[in-house]
């Protein structure tokens, strides 16, 4: 039996967060392997540094496996330590999307909501304890 298994593709997310709330854009589409995404991490940090409006990353998993990887939690707690801010983490399969909000100091927790149109994505985020 034979299995097709596509490659995941993965986006940058620029934009800016409101209180609990991320207004981002889907921009540097990047694919890969059956299970990662390369990430263009210089071009990455170039962006973060001269417009400050990386607000976290978007990215799809082959089908049933709606949770982020291991590496997905440390790629994205590496970029929050390095960027000195929150991020969101959104992994989309099977047609629907979940999202993290990864934090400096290494934690995450879900969000509440996400919604895409074309390259647009809101991302409501739970309020803050
Ligand atoms: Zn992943």
């Amino acid at each position: 039996m034979t299995r097709h298994v596509k490659s995941e593709v993965g986006w940058v997310l620029v934009g800016f967060q409101d209180d609990d709330l991320v207004v981002a854009r889907r921009v540097m589409q990047a694919s890969g392997a059956a299970t990662s995404v390369r990430l263009d991490s210089a071009r990455i940090l170039s962006r973060e540094e001269k417009q400050g409006d990386v607000v976290g990353f978007w990215h799809t998993h082959p089908a049933g496996l709606i949770r982020e990887s291991g590496q997905d939690r440390e790629t994205l707690g590496a970029f929050c330590r390095s960027f000195g801010k929150s991020l969101v983490s959104i992994v989309e399969t099977d047609g629907s999307a979940s999202g993290w909000v990864h934090l400096p100091g290494g934690s995450r927790r879900p969000v509440l909501r996400v919604v895409r149109s074309g390259s647009l994505v809101l991302v409501r985020l739970a309020p803050e304890r």
